[in-house]
């Protein structure tokens, strides 16, 4: 029988540097925190300072581009090939650094994106975990790709979707366009089907779902993919409120206006907000702005919209002066908070998986607008398969959706016909999401096995 040691294990965390990445790792770090693993995240040089979290410690790593991160490279392809050599090396002396101290490290849970880490991890002799930050959804198509049940270039038509073993079908608009069109993004599609490269040798597989919203998808591929579901990683106070104080991420790459939105919101009836953002990354045309802009207008309702400040000249001519009092534009946001408000009545997204999850585990329908990536699978769940929101039509002609289909969306989340039904679904996924990190829930069961076996000495 193996021994079972006083100190408490050490785990170390490596996100890839945006937001989308930072904040599930960063969650999980405070989960494990919390069920007393010692959690140290390993973030670059430009991001480190963004991290403050009681409890959690930060060391930096570089990715070679120290002063500005991915913009300062010329690429993807130059930023993944410099982040694996520098990451590699400067995570490794972080190893060395601790082998010697009363916390070694006993596994890094790296961003699956990072498959160079399982390599750092099994030349110190120390466990390796490969933390997916997608759906299972996503990743499962993802697997089927690694396992080769199909391969790319894949013609999907709207009357010939895509045909996954155990997975819903997917039509055109559900899948990435670098799965119709993999020329086009090759960069993307490498670091997507990198994270399978050796994720058989990887101690743990972690995703951030859950087994109530997408257990069934995962136990479809755990022949190749055999990942636990933690999630989801929202912070504790929203959920099951066991970590003390843990109203936030703790990272923000932007600085929020909280005070400045939490006021304004107080001043508006219960569930009478449009809440939007597209996240972090998502650049939109200035025509789309538009449409959104005047959908807005035509609503005659309240809205409180995220424009980040390199988006802000796509906004038409004078609107903030002529929306004044019905709507708020802000640069960043607490979103969580936001979500959370009463006076937020639905939520335009971009269908990100952190805001995906945040959205349905404080039932807030949505209006689901993806852009690109996995933002187009997870668009279709909300709308056809939990039915938690809707999801307009693109134009066909410019690819946009236009300002009459957002307000028909608009209506239809807020008061329409379907309005009750949606609102009665986010709740029951809510309280789904509760319940699975609740003692004694399926995720929380999938933490404790993790922590449980770091527990015993190899
Ligand atoms: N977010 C935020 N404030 C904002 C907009 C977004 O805090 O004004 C956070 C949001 O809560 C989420 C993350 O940024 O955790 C965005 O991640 P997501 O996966 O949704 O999209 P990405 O930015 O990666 O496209």
């Amino acid at each position: 029988m193996a021994n079972v040691t006083t100190i408490e294990p050490h785990v170390i965390l490596v996100p890839y540097p945006s937001q989308g990445h930072i904040n599930p790792l960063l969650q999980f770090a405070k989960r494990l925190a919390s069920k007393g693993v010692k959690s140290t995240i390993a973030t670059t040089k430009y991001t480190v300072n963004t991290i403050h979290s009681p409890n959690i410690s930060v060391e930096p790593i570089s990715d070679g581009f120290d002063e500005g991160g991915f913009s300062q490279a010329q690429n993807t392809d130059v930023f993944l090939k410099s982040f694996k050599e520098n990451g590699s090396r400067t995570l490794s002396q972080i190893l060395t650094k601790y082998e010697n101290s009363t916390h070694p490290i006993r596994c890094i849970v790296y961003d699956s994106f990072f498959p160079w880490a399982l390599d750092v991890a099994k030349k110190h002799g120390i466990y390796g975990a490969s933390f997916f930050t997608n759906s299972a959804m996503v990743c499962a198509v993802f697997a089927h790709i690694h396992h080769g049940t199909f391969s790319l270039p894949v013609k999907i038509e709207e009357n010939e979707p895509l045909l996954l073993p155990g997975l819903p079908c997917l039509y055109p608009n559900d899948v990435p366009g670098f799965i119709k069109e993999p020329e086009s993004y090759p960069a993307y599609l490498a670091m997507k089907m990198s994270q399978f490269s050796n994720v058989e040798n990887a101690d743990w597989i972690f995703d951030n779902s859950f087994q109530e919203l997408e257990g069934e998808i995962a136990r479809g591929v755990s022949e190749f993919w055999p990942a636990k579901l933690i999630g989801p990683m929202v912070p504790s106070s929203y959920l099951d409120g066991r970590i003390e104080n843990d109203k936030g991420y703790g990272a923000s790459l932007w600085k929020p206006l909280s005070e400045e939105c939490l006021n304004w919101l107080k001043t508006k009836p219960k569930q009478s907000v449009i809440y939007i953002s597209f996240g972090s990354m998502v650049s939109l045309t200035q025509k789309q702005m538009e449409e959104i802009a005047y959908a807005l207008i035509g609503s005659n309702m309240n809205f409180l919209w995220v424009v980040r400040d390199t988006e802000e000249c796509k906004l038409p001519k004078g609107f903030i002066e002529s929306t004044k009092g019905k709507g708020l534009i802000v640069s960043w946001c607490n979103q969580l908070e936001t979500l959370a408000n009463q006076a937020i009545g639905c939520f335009v997204t971009h269908c990100g998986w952190n805001s995906t999850l945040e959205g349905l585990s404080l039932g807030v329908p949505m209006v689901a607008m993806p852009q690109f990536s996995d933002q187009m699978t997870d668009a279709k769940f909300i709308d056809e398969i939990w039915e938690i929101g809707v999801r307009p039509k693109l134009d066909e002609m410019l690819g946009i959706v236009k300002r009459e289909e957002l307000l028909f969306c608009l209506n239809e989340v807020m008061t329409g016909e379907k309005s009750v039904e949606i609102r009665k679904n986010a709740t029951t996924l809510r309280d789904l999401a509760k319940k699975t990190v609740s003692e004694g829930g399926s995720s929380d069961k999938a933490i404790n096995e993790f922590v449980e076996s770091l527990n015993l000495v190899c």
